[in-house]
């Protein structure tokens, strides 16, 4: 494979929305200008990242949106759709829809203004399509309109995830599956899966958002805002990932998964020796990412023998159990006078029999509560006396935590207000934070009140 090219344009200052308009026009021109990718009255999609209800970092900024789509609006394009679908935890735990979140935080106006149509996945199309040399997935209902579509823009943010360590452009596209395959290889074969998805179609360009980038336990509310100032963009989807990941600070850019494999088997190219850069050098523009916690030490550091009175049992459990189960342990430890027991993974071992109160016993995960052996003898008790928790899930996202919340609610160690103030003081840091990023943006909940309402 050839060299690919990365464009990058970095502003010393946070730039305010005509400063961005600039930087969106420089960081296309240095790959050519938008007629490079855009002929007159083609269709134009753009899978965008919205997929979480709060602006910026977490989502990408609406001001990148508004200016990227006017370009290629200028360059003639017939239709214009911008797409994205919230993500499974947002859909069953933050009980947010992709269409609220647009309208929330301005998207769906900056995109519409600026000439586009505005699409949840959810309510697309669906193509089946197979790939034939996929690894992890054979076959994938692709939203018509991405499958459909002239051109293909990815638009991301940059950003930590937990899980990925980065999410950039290939992590993107998690976002177009349906709920059951976002669940599919969740596993070691997550990214395995995500780079199958290129192999139907790579996008023609991808533009990552780093004017307010995100460090530490991303990608959502739990990351931690690192303004960067900075566009990246390349036809590449796997060599923007790679000069991004190197921008923030990961020497060895090969740690992401997506980019390694999407090297391997030939999406693009992640070698920095063979990508050119227009624009200042990674060198130049560098700083280092505080790396979510999942990267900073051994996944074993944040669950066994962490917590004095949670005791995990872990057996043959996946990094998706390894990063759920530490939470909840978390959540658990808080309540420093009860004793808890949490079991996890296909295999846990409790040779001697549950070390607290069968009510305090939590059996996390699908492989938990299939385990065989005691625990099936533990689980089968909890069952009869209707004590402790037992909850399922392939990975226990939210329906794990929402059991949690109830079974806490329920034994009076916290109130529903409580956890309800508690989520209202997370949105309203994220509203505050990103009110000092771009002091023009009034979140729809807000417009047409006056100050003290
Ligand atoms: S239940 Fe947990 S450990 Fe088992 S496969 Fe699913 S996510 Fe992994």
């Amino acid at each position: 494979m050839g060299k690919s090219v990365v464009s990058i344009v970095k502003n010393p200052v946070t730039p305010d929305a005509a400063r961005i308009d600039e930087m969106v026009r420089q960081v296309v021109d240095q790959l050519g200008g938008m007629q490079s990718f855009v002929k007159p009255g083609d269709y134009v999609a753009i899978k965008g990242n919205f997929f979480a209800p709060y602006p910026p970092p977490v989502i990408v900024d609406r001001r990148v949106v508004y200016s990227f789509i006017k370009l290629i609006k200028e360059a003639g394009a017939g239709r214009i759709v911008l797409c994205e679908a919230v993500s499974v935890g947002t859909k069953l735990g933050r009980g947010t829809s992709t269409a609220s979140i647009l309208e929330e935080m301005g998207v769906r106006d900056a995109a519409i203004a600026a000439g586009a149509e505005v699409l949840c996945l959810e309510d697309d199309e669906r193509v089946v399509v197979k790939i034939p040399d996929g690894k992890s997935i054979g076959e994938v209902n692709y939203p018509k309109t991405l499958y459909d579509c002239d051109v293909m823009f990815d638009l991301p943010c940059m950003k930590t995830h937990a899980m990925t360590l980065v999410t950039l452009g290939m992590k993107n596209f998690q976002g177009i599956l349906d709920d059951a395959q976002k669940y599919y290889a969740h596993r070691d074969d997550f990214e395995q899966k995500i780079v199958d998805l290129f192999k139907i179609r790579k996008p023609d360009l991808t533009l990552i958002d780093g004017i307010t980038a995100m460090e530490g336990n991303g990608a959502g509310e739990h990351g931690i805002p690192h303004p960067m100032n900075m566009l990246l963009a390349s036809r590449d989807v796997v060599a923007v990932d790679a000069v991004t990941t190197a921008c923030m600070g990961i020497e060895d850019v090969l740690w992401v998964g997506t980019t390694r494999i999407g090297q391997y088997d030939g999406i693009g190219v992640a070698d920095l020796n063979e990508i050119d850069i227009i624009g200042p050098s990674i060198d130049e523009v560098k700083e280092k990412f505080l790396l979510p916690i999942t990267y900073r030490q051994p996944q074993d550091r944040n669950l066994t023998g962490v917590h004095k009175n949670v005791d995990v049992r872990c057996g043959g459990a996946c990094k998706q159990c390894w990063g759920l189960a530490s939470t909840i342990a978390r959540t658990l430890a808080l309540f420093k006078n009860e004793n808890y027991m949490l079991l996890v993974g296909s295999d846990p071992k409790v040779p001697n029999g549950i070390t607290c109160d069968l009510d305090n016993v939590i059996v996390f995960g699908d492989c938990a509560c299939s385990a065989t052996g005691n625990v099936k003898e533990i689980r089968n008790r909890m069952l009869l006396e209707g004590k402790g928790l037992i909850a399922p899930g392939c990975p226990p996202y939210r329906p794990a935590s929402a059991m949690l919340e109830e079974y806490l609610i329920k034994r009076g160690k916290v109130t529903r207000e409580m956890l309800t103030a508690g989520n209202a003081k997370a949105v309203a840091k994220t509203y505050a934070y990103y009110k000092t990023v771009d002091p023009t943006w009034v979140p729809k909940s807000e417009q047409g009140k006056t100050d003290g309402e």
